[in-house]
């Protein structure tokens, strides 16, 4: 099943799926600081894209909580990867929020000022890193929202849940913020 909406002149699109085969222009990876690459999606990336996306990490060197940075998307069908760094959740009284938010917010303007018109989210922090997932996905749809209205030349913005329970709860929260 795919939920979609439009806000502005922007498509937002939810589905269940391997971010890795996705064809947008680019996707989104939840990396660690150190941009090192590890488990989860910024493993299956890794594997999916090949050593180009690892090669262009180490010249970068890092990124803080957060921030985004772009490299080639290497073997992937995306022709880049964003690597943006999510906080871990640590209760919530860490700036947790406004750093969700920010991951989220980065990667679209960068997405912008590359002049991309599609883009493929992971949720970012909802592995590893703990953050619940409702609040999650509030914060994530409602940055992407607010985005939309604001940039219309970015046409497709595509959150990708990688199992059935995140999907349902990504569409639950999509529902109370759009009509
Ligand atoms: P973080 O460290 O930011 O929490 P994780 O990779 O551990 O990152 O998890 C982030 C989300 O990505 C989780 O919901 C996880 O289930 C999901 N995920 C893992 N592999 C993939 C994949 N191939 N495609 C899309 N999502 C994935």
């Amino acid at each position: 099943m795919i939920v979609k909406t439009t806000v502005n002149q922007t498509v937002i699109e939810l589905v269940c799926g391997d971010i890795t085969q996705e064809e947008t222009d680019a996707i989104v990876n939840a990396a660690n600081s150190r941009l090192a690459g590890g488990a989860g999606v910024d493993g299956a990336i890794h594997r999916a894209g090949g050593p180009a996306i690892m090669a262009e990490c180490r010249k970068i060197g890092g990124c803080p909580t957060g921030e985004a940075v772009i490299t080639t998307g290497g073997n992937l069908k995306a022709r880049f990867v964003i690597h943006t760094v999510g906080p871990v959740y640590r209760g919530g009284g860490k700036g947790e929020a406004g750093l969700l938010a920010s991951a989220y917010q980065n990667s679209l303007n960068l997405a912008r000022k590359k002049g991309l018109a599609s883009l493929s989210f992971p949720a970012i922090s909802c592995g590893v890193y703990g953050y619940p997932l409702r609040e999650a996905a509030s914060l994530a749809l409602s940055t992407c929202v607010a985005f939309a209205k604001n940039h219309p030349e970015l046409r497709h913005i595509r959150h990708v849940l990688f199992d059935q329970r995140t999907y349902d709860i990504f569409a639950q929260e999509l529902k109370k913020i759009t009509p």
